[in-house]
């Protein structure tokens, strides 16, 4: 399944992308409860399947939401023009209709530096021994689509192309062994880094969580469709140049050695979010640099998951 976070004049839900259609959980849901007879339905599927991903996450909602997709998908097919009346689904690319970032507002996001080796050695960076971790922000969350905005303060913003991996199952101390089955599914993150600010002090941070300037999406891909999240080619494309190509078996800590370790340290929920790092050929590390600029389009494609596609501009 491609889960979404989308908008539609202004009312935000979430739902399933398939077939041009997106397919809305929660009023799906409120309808097939209502077949069953329960009452308030309304009620019984806000708290059920509420419309914001981390929640859905949180409350268990996928299985309820399979049921809910399915009984939406056949509304569809039967009475097109009811179901869309409905609200059970919207086409995708209706006037007014807008992916967002996928989870709007993450309990942590968790990144890790110095993932891929040949990213280390472009930096002239050891090869860490540990995983290396920093934090980004909910502030700095945008959506496919929408604009990077090059901060007035900066004057060095790269991109950076990772996997991301989201949370389904919370645990404290997971298991190497069984730490995918802690994963709801994988998007696309463009860790995009303020170096001067990046490089400062000692901490990453300040690089690294300004405003609207973290792309995520287009969509979650449900785990069950990535059974092995090591065997994916991805690549950073800026302006039509491919500048990162690279599969995520170059990791140094694998997805579900990543997971693991987290766990040791903090108990991991359901919408949390970890960027497992970037390959090779990031703009400050290139002879000559290739820094974004207002203008530029950068295109970042994992293979199974998708494109994340976002404009640059210039801060007001
Ligand atoms: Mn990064």
């Amino acid at each position: 399944m491609r889960l979404v976070t989308y908008s539609e004049r202004g009312r935000t839900s979430v739902g399933v992308l398939e077939d041009g259609w997106i397919l809305d959980i929660p009023q799906a849901y409120t309808e097939l409860l209502r077949q069953q007879g329960v009452a308030d339905a309304a009620g019984r599927a806000l708290a059920e399947c509420p419309p914001d991903m981390v929640l859905l996450l949180a409350r268990d909602g996928l299985g309820r939401a399979r049921e809910a997709v399915a009984f939406a998908r056949e509304a569809l097919a039967r009475d097109r023009e009811g179901a869309l009346q409905r609200g059970l689904a919207v086409a995708a690319d209706a006037p007014g209709v807008r992916l967002r970032a996928p989870l709007q507002r993450p309990g942590k996001i968790i990144c890790l530096g110095l993932n891929y080796a040949d990213h280390a050695r472009e930096t002239n960076s050891p090869i860490p021994q540990y995983p290396e971790l920093f934090n980004k922000f909910a502030n700095a969350l945008i959506g496919p689509g929408e604009p990077i905005v090059l901060p007035r303060v900066s004057q060095q913003v790269d991109y950076e192309a990772e996997l991301a991996v989201v949370i389904g199952k919370p645990g404290r101390y997971i298991d190497e062994q069984r730490a995918l089955e802690h994963v709801a599914g994988y998007t696309v993150l463009n860790d995009v880094s303020m170096r001067d600010f990046q490089f400062r002090g000692r901490q990453w941070m300040q690089g690294k969580t300004f405003d609207r300037s973290t792309p995520l999406g287009p969509w979650i891909v449900t785990a069950e469709e990535i059974p092995d999240p090591q065997t994916l080619d991805i690549s950073c494309e800026v302006s039509g140049e491919v500048l990162q190509r690279s599969n995520t078996r170059e990791m140094i800590f694998s997805v579900a050695a990543v997971v693991a370790y987290i766990s040791q340290i903090m108990t991991l929920e359901p919408g949390d979010l970890i960027a497992t790092g970037t390959p090779a050929g990031v703009g400050f590390a290139r002879e000559p640099k290739r820094l974004l600029q207002p203008g530029d389009v950068v295109r970042v494609t994992i293979e199974r998951i998708g494109t994340l596609e976002n404009p640059v501009v210039a801060e007001e």
